[in-house]
């Protein structure tokens, strides 16, 4: 549990942890409601999730198998284990969420496979390391690499162009490799390229797309989106052995209808973005702040004097610091308002010295 809010239930107003402590807008929320009238036949075998996952093949203009999962731990790993077999290998990047935070559930989904990480700046991929992580060695006594997986945007909130994604793709495929992208926050970067879901996924060669449903603004869910659809195959046994077949799918499944049919899935991403973005511009002026990546998505790294970072720590405010020290995270949300932004980096500037 985190640390130091887990004893009241009153709500936290001076935060940016996380997206993911953002509730669930108002969108997803009714379409939840809707979907509760009466009887339903359950385990996805129901009108919301085929509506769902047509919303989702309109989304991305093509006829994608699509699958709901709880969680991005869990639609990474099952996603990653239906392209590999035990003695494969996954490369991607150091800082990536399937590498640094998922408990190791990649490797126990499949098996045993390996993860291959390697380093870029910026939190992308560097296609030379990749190359050489991929050709490094071919004898038997290597895990043979099987996967690219990339995530948009990146867990530094940076985001890759489509013509980035494009070179990955290729080179993954030259080399025999299925290319796998972490979407958790596939919405924000979306919204910063202004091009089509197609364009940033598919249509660049990505082969399966792990599609974020709670930092968007669900309660729960994520889709893992299959573009070639014989990888996808027996995916459900997976899911339900992986205790990630939902009952009733439904409350799972409607939300992406009242996301998707009425644009909200965008709309929260620019919001997100557009909040980020004034708050870097905000905090780039503070003497002493510095932020650490370029602000592309809806994460606001920064670097400031330890003293500041703890001064803001016990004037109340919330946020991660894994980031050594006097490193800080900030996140924005669907929910966060530009009177958010404003009191923050007011407080921000008290604890640096400023007034
Ligand atoms: C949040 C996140 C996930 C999903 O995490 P869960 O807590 O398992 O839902 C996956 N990838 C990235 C990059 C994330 O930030």
């Amino acid at each position: 549990m985190p640390s130091d809010d887990q004893h009241t239930s009153q709500p936290l107003f001076n935060q940016f942890a996380s997206d993911n402590y953002a509730g669930i807008c108002p969108e997803a929320w009714h379409a939840m409601e809707e979907a509760n009238h009466g009887y339903v036949s359950s385990y996805g075998d129901d009108a919301w999730t085929e509506r769902a996952c047509e919303s989702i093949r309109r989304l991305f203009a093509t006829d994608c198998q699509v699958f709901f999962v709880f969680n991005g731990t869990a639609a990474n790993s099952l996603a990653l284990a239906s392209l590999c077999r035990s003695y494969h290998s996954i490369v991607c990047h150091d800082m990536a969420h399937i590498e640094t935070d998922e408990c190791g559930a990649p490797e126990f989904f499949s098996n045993g496979t390996k993860i291959l990480h390697t380093n870029g700046i910026n939190g992308k991929l560097d296609l030379d390391a990749v190359e050489l992580a991929i050709t490094r060695r071919s004898d038997i006594h290597y895990p043979k690499p099987r996967v690219l997986s990339m995530a948009q945007s990146t867990e530094l909130g940076t985001v890759y162009t489509p013509g980035e994604i494009g070179a990955a793709c290729d080179l993954a495929h030259s080399h025999g490799l299925r290319v796998h992208m972490d979407g958790a926050r596939f919405a924000n970067a979306v919204a910063t390229l202004g091009v089509t879901p197609a364009e940033t996924s598919w249509k660049a060669g990505v082969d399966v797309l792990c599609l974020g449903g709670a930092k968007n603004g669900m309660a729960i869910g994520e889709a893992v989106v299959f573009f070639d659809r014989l990888l996808a195959e027996e995916f459900e046994y997976r899911c339900k052995q992986a205790g990630q077949l939902a009952s009733k799918m439904r409350f799972i499944s409607a939300p992406w209808i009242g996301m998707l049919e009425s644009g909200a899935w965008l709309r929260n991403a620019e919001n997100a973005n557009r909040q980020a973005r004034l708050l870097a511009d905000e905090l780039a002026r503070v003497p002493g702040v510095r932020l650490m990546y370029p602000c592309q998505a809806n994460a606001v790294f920064t670097e400031m004097p330890e003293q500041a970072t703890a001064a803001l720590r016990a004037a109340g405010w919330h946020f991660y610091s894994f980031i050594g020290t006097g490193g800080a995270r900030f996140m924005c949300s669907w929910l966060t308002t530009e009177q958010d932004v404003r009191n923050l980096v007011a407080a921000v500037r008290q604890a640096c010295g400023e007034q």
